[in-house]
């Protein structure tokens, strides 16, 4: 103020400040990441030639259906092809898999809770609203900024990613008679805060000392590998889809209400007929604020029975935890997601050259919702998973398996809370 100038104290940033809004650790911070990198996997792969058979790991990668719409795009492929393709260049892992399909549990559990929660709310205050918990940059804010306030209202409920840790470290071990720590588990997602998610001690087998998830690539990196490995994605053979439960698979689905896993569209529809008796055809979507701030509602004679959101960005994200903390918030469910437009738009996926953002973003929906819609309750494969693996809706293994918990991070130690 007075002209004269100041050394200004050295701030200290720790991991734990962050927010993982994925803006700063794609460069500078990248030194952080580098566990979970595609150069680990490739140290993973150079081991396996060179160790003994029983010191080989099997090698598994599971690819988010964000992450294959943006390579499809990329390389102007269709996505079963590119599926196809990815699973033979990927071939020097042993399986690939797609993580739709843990995605079903993830759906089915967070309808369940809703529910559960639904009938809940008279004696649990915090029972609603049910905020969605598949978004670790969500979570990570949560966690650190609203802390013991807000994490009552988060579902319990894994995201895909976690799902497959289990599935894979879980079922898909027990099947090939290993035990978790001799499969190397990485999965390809549309953002850096998927490596956070899979950092988490939560996610962490202290009895075979391995993380259900040990790599998390973004689909940038993916890409990477491809140009390091100097192949064009175009000019791979096709390969048979692998599945979970080693059945081939001829086709891919998705799953309706959107390119972050349409968790309302599915909690929505299940409680309206579970809670109402009423069955509901398409959804209408009212913007409110902006086109990431939406709601619907399901009304029955003029009194509204079911008010759901959705919340993407943070600037939407703040507002609704205003809501929350002025206790006017409307809602008994809110899909909340840290990335403005949702996964697809995610911090990792692939810039397309010379498109504009917006139509490199409706590109992607195109794509993304051009695969056949499939309702989890019908999936066969997720029942037999269900009946004989889990033991069944709602056992002690499903509470273990499928869901998890958060933690309020005290900033005044928060140097010490996460580890890479
Ligand atoms: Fe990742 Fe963004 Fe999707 Fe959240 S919304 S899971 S940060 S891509």
């Amino acid at each position: 103020q007075d002209g004269e100038a100041e050394k200004l104290e050295k701030a200290k940033i720790t991991l734990n400040d962050c927010l993982a809004c994925s803006g700063c650790i794609t460069s500078a911070e990248s030194v952080l990441v580098s566990q979970q990198s595609h150069g680990e996997l490739s140290r993973v792969l150079a081991h396996n030639k060179a160790a003994a058979a029983q010191e080989q790991k099997l090698v598994v990668v599971s690819v988010s259906p964000q992450s294959r719409a943006s390579l499809a795009a990329r390389c102007k492929l269709g996505l079963l092809e590119t599926a196809q393709k990815l699973t033979r260049f990927l071939k020097s892992v042993h399986y690939v898999f797609d993580t739709t399909f843990s995605r079903n549990f993830s759906l089915l559990e967070s309808q369940r809770e809703f529910v559960r929660r639904f009938h809940r709310q008279a004696e649990d205050k915090k029972a609603l609203p049910m905020l969605a918990s598949a978004c670790p940059g969500w979570i990570c804010y949560a966690e650190k900024t609203h802390g013991s306030f807000i994490i009552p209202h988060i579902s319990t409920t894994k995201s895909p990613q976690q799902v497959m840790g289990s599935l894979v470290k879980g079922y898909f071990a027990e099947q090939q008679h290993l035990p978790p720590d001799r499969i190397y588990h990485v999965t390809v997602m549309p953002c850096y805060d998927k490596k956070l998610e899979a950092s988490r001690p939560d996610f962490f087998n202290q009895e075979y000392q391995t993380r259900d998830v040990d790599c998390v690539i973004t689909t940038g990196e993916v890409l990477k590998l491809l140009e390091q490995e100097g192949v064009s994605l175009p000019d791979v053979d096709p390969a048979p889809l692998d599945t979970v439960l080693g059945r081939a698979e001829e086709e891919l689905s998705t799953h309706p209400g959107g390119g972050s896993g349409g968790y309302l569209e599915h909690i929505f529809r299940n409680a309206a007929q579970e809670l109402f008796g009423i069955h509901v055809g398409s959804i209408h979507y009212k913007p409110l604020k902006n086109k990431d701030f939406q709601e619907v509602t399901l009304e029955r004679d003029g009194v509204v029975l079911l008010h759901f959101a959705l919340a993407y960005g943070f600037r939407n994200i703040q507002n609704l935890v205003q809501k929350l903390k002025r206790g006017k918030c409307p809602y008994h469910y809110v899909e909340v997601m840290a990335c403005p437009s949702g996964c697809l738009n995610g911090g990792g996926q692939i810039k397309l050259e010379g498109e504009s953002s917006k139509e490199e973003l409706q590109q992607l929906e195109r794509l993304y919702e051009s695969l056949r819609a499939e309702i989890p309750e019908e999936n066969q494969a997720v029942g037999e998973l269900y009946q004989h693996w889990l033991g069944g809706w709602g056992s002690e293994k499903v509470l273990e398996l499928l869901h998890t918990e958060y933690h309020a991070v005290e900033r005044a130690n928060s140097a010490l809370s996460i580890k890479w």
